[in-house]
């Protein structure tokens, strides 16, 4: 009698771990196969950007290890194992010239973060974090240090320089821009948290990128592109994620900023599927935890037999700066309209409204972020 071919589903990150544990609850016994090029730890991404505010290093915000995991999920989890290609046709993975065949791949392996081509001598000391085993090099790095430079403002960028701030340590923060999360937050609620930011003792270095990160004993000099020069112990680089879309693309998956599927989260190729950071679900790249929980329980329903589209709600994003609670829900991008205000200092209240006077989207800082809730009743889903 031939084995059953697995379920093999690549990444033990948030979205890997969500869909196999939606897949339990419909299919006690289908089996499943998990590989994952890190530690197969389960821990909660977000956490990541908390470490000091919450108190937890890289050990506290671990939730299970791989074992422990699979054992829970009753799954086999392959971890410190990196797939390098593959083959739809033979629905099989490479792993260097290992192959493994699957009965259905689901793809659930992330965004990569991206690197700046940075000269100088001193790049050892320049950190992205993405994950709980970049975290653990960082903290261990932190150590003896004071000082950190963040590249980016971002909202992963400005959670950084929250928290480090929250642990005793002095930040300087690098941008090219002259808001905080462009992008993201319409301008009187980028400033609102920027000057929260700075009042906290954060300090900016808006309009400029940093050239050069060279050795300066124990620290580093950053030189920066309109030539200010600083020193730090260390650098977050928190410039952005890039979907990871080169093995897909190279197997023939259709791709454009992320793995393309549909609603259903398939992919071009045939029983091949996709979630999380590394998919662009009909158009919509959401490199957010809820997005990926109700993918997760729709792809579930498809792997056992019953074809379910996923329907993004109201999503709102939580930014995780203390200092100025903030909450937004993005208009969706080619909308027409523009930015109401309300503001009281720090405190801001934007709704963007299209001319026939509809809520399309919102942000709010400070004592109007417990409006979210109440907002986000007026707003239209991501998908109607
Ligand atoms: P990942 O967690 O990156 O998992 C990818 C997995 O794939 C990993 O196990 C990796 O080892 C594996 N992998 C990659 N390549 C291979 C390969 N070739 N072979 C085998 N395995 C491979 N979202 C929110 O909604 N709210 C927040 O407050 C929030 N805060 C955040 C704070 C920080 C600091 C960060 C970095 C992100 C935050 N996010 C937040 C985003 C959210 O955490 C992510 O959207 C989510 O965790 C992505 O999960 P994922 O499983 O798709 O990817």
């Amino acid at each position: 009698m031939t084995e059953e071919l697995p379920v093999v589903v690549v990444g033990t990150g948030l979205a890997g771990y969500a869909l196999v544990r939606e897949l339990r609850k419909h299919a006690p016994d289908q089996r499943v196969l998990m590989i994952t090029a890190d530690d197969g730890a389960s821990y909660s991404k977000p956490m990541l950007s908390t470490g000091f505010t919450k108190d937890k290093d890289a050990d506290g915000l671990a939730q299970a290890s791989a074992e422990a995991m699979a054992e829970q999920l009753n799954v086999e989890i392959r971890p410190y194992t990196a797939v390098t290609a593959i083959d739809a046709d033979a629905h099989e993975l490479r792993i260097g010239q290992e192959r493994v065949r699957y009965s259905r791949l689901v793809l659930a392996w992330g965004a990569d973060v991206v690197r700046l081509d940075l000269d100088g001598d001193g790049l050892d000391r320049v950190f992205s974090i993405n994950d709980l085993m970049d975290y653990r090099t960082f903290r261990e790095a932190l150590a003896g240090a004071r000082h950190v430079a963040i590249m980016g403002a971002g909202l992963i960028g400005c959670e950084f320089a929250n928290d480090l701030r929250n642990g005793g340590y002095d930040v300087s923060v690098i941008a090219p821009d002259h808001t905080v999360m462009p992008g993201l937050l319409p301008k009187p609620a980028a400033d609102a948290v920027q000057t929260a930011l700075a009042g906290l003792g954060v300090a900016f270095y808006p309009g400029t990128v940093v050239q050069r990160v060279d050795r300066q004993g124990d620290a580093v000099r950053l030189t920066l592109a309109d030539s200010q020069t600083l020193e730090a112990d260390l650098v977050i680089s928190a410039v952005g994620l890039q979907p990871r879309v080169a093995l897909a693309r190279a197997a023939g998956a259709d791709t454009a900023r992320g793995i393309v599927v549909s609603r259903a989260l398939e992919t071009s190729l045939p029983d091949v599927y996709a979630l999380g950071d590394c998919a662009e679900v009909d158009g919509h790249l959401l490199p957010y935890v809820m997005p990926l929980m109700a993918c997760a329980r729709a792809l579930a329903r498809t792997l056992t037999g019953e074809r379910t589209e996923v329907r993004y709600g109201v999503m709102p994003v939580m930014v995780k700066t203390p200092c100025c609670p903030t909450a937004v829900y993005p208009p969706p991008a080619q909308a027409s309209g523009e930015w109401q205000v309300t503001q009281d200092g720090q405190d801001v209240k934007a709704v963007f409204r299209s001319p026939k006077g509809e809520t399309l989207g919102f942000a709010v800082t400070g004592r109007y972020a417990m409006e979210k809730q109440q907002l986000a009743r007026d707003v239209p889903p991501v998908h109607s």
